[in-house]
């Protein structure tokens, strides 16, 4: 087990396009780290520079203390697991397991031992001599997930390893690989696309936009507090509301209403100055009557989440969500008043967090 650390590490591709601009991140022994960031942000290319499929063109990859920039993929003691599990069709289970240990030439018995052993921890005895084909969907995947075990890497690399899987095997995939990963306590990069897994996963996740980290931070950090406005918008079911606001003493003109400053801003604007409020629809208490320091409309849309409602709210020229608990939903075209939670709220100068 080891820590990843990456200096200054750049990608520039053949083409001319920087995939990875000068990153720096540091994940310590034995944490399980989620990489987010919308299509084309330097996601997979950053965890194939990990791995040593992709070479770096500046900066360096140190693998539990030993850089490994230079060093070919099989010698940096990294496993990785594809979006499409990279299973060998013509090969059974427990070979596809052992697979890895073949290359590194441990004697057959050994092998088969090794396999069986972690099939077992996964659910797999019944299968070893199956073919991928003959494998259901979440079946392949905790297969690659076994070959990946089977290698006792230092560190774990996984590119979307559940996108492949539908909605409900995907939420038990997602339990199982945390507690696999809880116990075997391997330091893990997991990419992936979907903010719930992100969130729900991992012990500190990033942010990425264009090459660039914008944001490191457990899932709570970045969900309550997101350091700019792209994490602001990109983190969260629903869209955080991000509204323009003057300063006017101690409260905030957003959309014609005031709105007191945020806590956390407190003493820290201007008069006068413009900024963007940013509140979560979660963080909006909901009422039909007149309410103090409200954004106060009418009922534009309502949608149903399940067990509540998304009410979105014409607020002057400016929409406004909230989230309503299930049996308070308004009706379309009433009155409308969302009052904003003052110690969830933030402000954003120049798309900075104040
Ligand atoms: P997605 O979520 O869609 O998989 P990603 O965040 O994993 O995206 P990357 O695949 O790392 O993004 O791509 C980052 C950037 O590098 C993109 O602009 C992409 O077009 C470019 N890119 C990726 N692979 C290559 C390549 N082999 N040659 C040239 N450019 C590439």
């Amino acid at each position: 087990m080891a820590a990843i650390e990456l200096r200054g590490l750049t990608k520039v591709y053949p083409g001319g396009v920087t995939a990875l601009d000068a990153l720096d991140l540091v994940v310590p022994d034995g944490e399980f780290f989620a990489l987010l960031g919308p299509s084309g942000c330097g996601k997979t290319t950053l965890l194939r520079t990990i791995a040593g499929l992709e070479a770096a063109t500046g900066g360096a990859v140190v693998i539990g203390g030993r850089d490994v920039t230079g060093v070919q993929p099989g010698e940096r003691d990294v496993a990785m697991v594809f979006q499409d599990y990279a299973l060998f069709p013509h090969m059974d289970v427990a070979d596809n397991i052992a697979y890895p240990l073949r290359i590194k030439k441990v004697p057959k018995g050994a092998r088969r031992g090794k396999a069986a052993e972690v099939g077992a921890r996964l659910g797999l005895d019944g299968l070893m001599d199956r073919r991928p084909g003959q494998l259901s969907g979440g079946q392949q995947q905790r297969v690659a997930l076994a070959r990946v075990m089977a290698t006792q890497a230092q560190a774990f690399l996984f590119d979307e390893p559940l996108s492949n899987l539908d909605a409900r095997l995907r939420l038990e995939a997602r339990t199982f690989l945390k507690k696999l990963q809880r116990e075997l306590g391997v330091t893990t990069v997991f990419v992936t696309h979907d903010q719930a897994e992100a969130l729900a996963m991992a012990d500190r996740m990033a942010v990425m936009e264009a090459g660039h980290i914008r944001q490191i931070g457990t899932p709570a950090e970045v969900f309550q507090r997101p350091a700019n406005t792209f994490v602001a918008a990109f983190i969260g079911s629903t869209p955080m509301n991000l509204l323009d606001a003057t300063v006017r003493g101690d409260t905030l003109e957003v959309a014609g209403c005031k709105v007191p400053v945020p806590a956390s801003a407190e003493g820290r604007l201007q008069d006068g100055e413009r900024l963007v409020y940013g509140v979560r629809p979660e963080y909006m208490a909901y009422s039909d009557g007149p309410a103090d320091a409200a954004l106060a409309g009418k009922v534009a849309i309502v949608e149903n989440l399940g067990a509540s409602y998304l009410v979105t709210l014409d607020v002057g020229d400016v929409a406004v969500q909230a989230v309503v608990p299930e049996g308070r939903e308004p009706a379309v075209g009433s009155d409308g008043h969302a009052v904003p939670r003052r110690d969830r709220a933030l402000v954003y100068r120049d798309g900075e967090l104040v």
